[in-house]
């Protein structure tokens, strides 16, 4: 599923933050990447979804190279990163923020309602789909957050020290969590050096990492000896290439150099920064208005704080939001208290 191949990671102002690390993860395993603070951890979540290239080796996700792979969003939606500071938006309410990854690759409202409600049942915080952020305890977050980061089905999750910010007992249920979603099928890397979780986990494969350098892997794979070139076939994510982007597309088949690789998955990076900025600006709008006035049928009617909050934002958004009602009257969310069949932690490919 993924490899690191004598990967180093040397930043522009000579640090090295990861150095020479190999390593295979096999699909359906759940990996422990431990060290301390500074080890490398991060950096090698960054390398795997690729806002950090290698300075040196090679990374392979499905067995493909990512060293030309420009199918950024894609790589993106198969691999979810958790992040410790939950990286919420404060704007939207739990079902939006669940949402918006959906929102943002443009799948259908039925689809989008559907895979929600079945993600709220899975991180079992149903009963608060229009609460917001800063509402939420610090465990509560989390669980948004796996949420979020399970929305679009990906492959892999990438915790990266999802306990940093929350005491023993709600460690101990969002590694639970964590657990759970491993043994459903995704393959869960959990970066980590709470003494909490590497006591939950003890018998789990792990990768110590220091001073950027792999120490230990408890259970190591046999790196394989042959991977394929990228998939650049695919191109779902772009627009038709140009005349440049032809030619780096065909070499790429077979080993362009990394500084010309670096150079285009700069540009194409930059473009899809832009891009998404506009979808989520659009599918920002489209979700205030579609959710703000309306309210799933088994939230909390007693919760004071949580709807005195969602009345204030109402408030602001009052003309919008009435003018919106009309045209979603008949798009209602679909109560959270239906039942989905089955949590839809495996979905199809998206
Ligand atoms: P960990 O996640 O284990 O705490 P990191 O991967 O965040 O470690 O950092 C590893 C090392 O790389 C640290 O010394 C850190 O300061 C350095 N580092 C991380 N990101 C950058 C960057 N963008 N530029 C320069 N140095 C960085």
């Amino acid at each position: 599923m993924i490899t690191f191949k004598t990967v180093t990671k040397e930043f522009g102002n000579g640090t090295v933050a990861v150095k020479d690390v190999s390593f295979l993860i096999e699909p359906g395993e759940l990996t422990l990447i431990t060290g301390p603070s500074g080890s490398g951890k991060t950096t090698l979540m960054k390398l795997l979804i690729k806002e950090h290239q290698p300075s040196a080796g090679e990374i392979f996700f499905k067995d493909q190279s990512l060293t030309s792979y420009r199918q950024l969003a894609k790589l993106r939606r198969e691999i979810g990163v958790v992040f410790q500071d939950y990286k919420l938006l404060d704007e939207l309410n739990v079902w939006e923020n669940i949402a918006l990854p959906l929102q943002i690759m443009g799948q259908k409202q039925s689809e989008i309602e559907s895979r929600v409600t079945d993600l709220l049942q899975l991180v079992e915080l149903a009963d608060h789909a229009l609460v917001f952020p800063s509402q939420l305890s610090g465990g509560e977050a989390q669980r948004v957050s796996i949420a979020r980061a399970l929305a679009t089905a990906p492959k892999v999750i990438f915790a990266d020290e999802p306990t940093g910010n929350l005491d023993p007992q709600t460690s101990n249920h969002i590694i639970k969590l964590l657990k759970k979603i491993n043994e459903l099928g995704t393959t869960v890397l959990l970066a980590t050096h709470d003494a909490v979780v590497l006591d939950l986990l003890k018998k789990t494969r792990t990768l110590n990492l220091d001073q950027g350098e792999l120490v230990t892997d408890t259970d190591p794979k046999k790196l394989k000896t042959t991977y394929t070139a990228s998939d650049d076939q695919d191109n779902s994510d772009q627009k038709p290439s140009s005349s440049k982007s032809k030619t780096s597309s065909k070499t790429s088949s077979k080993k362009t150099s990394v500084d010309q690789d670096d150079a285009d998955a700069k540009n194409s990076d930059k473009k899809n920064k832009k891009d998404k900025k506009t979808r989520i600006g659009q599918k920002l709008t489209q979700l205030t208005k579609l959710f703000r006035t309306q309210k799933p049928a088994n939230v909390k009617a007693n919760d004071q704080d949580q709807q005195s909050a969602n009345k204030k934002t109402t408030t602001k958004t009052k003309k919008s939001a009435t003018d919106s009602q009309s045209k979603t009257k008949n798009s209602t969310p679909k109560s959270t208290t239906d039942k989905p069949t089955k949590v839809a932690v495996k979905v199809e490919e998206l």
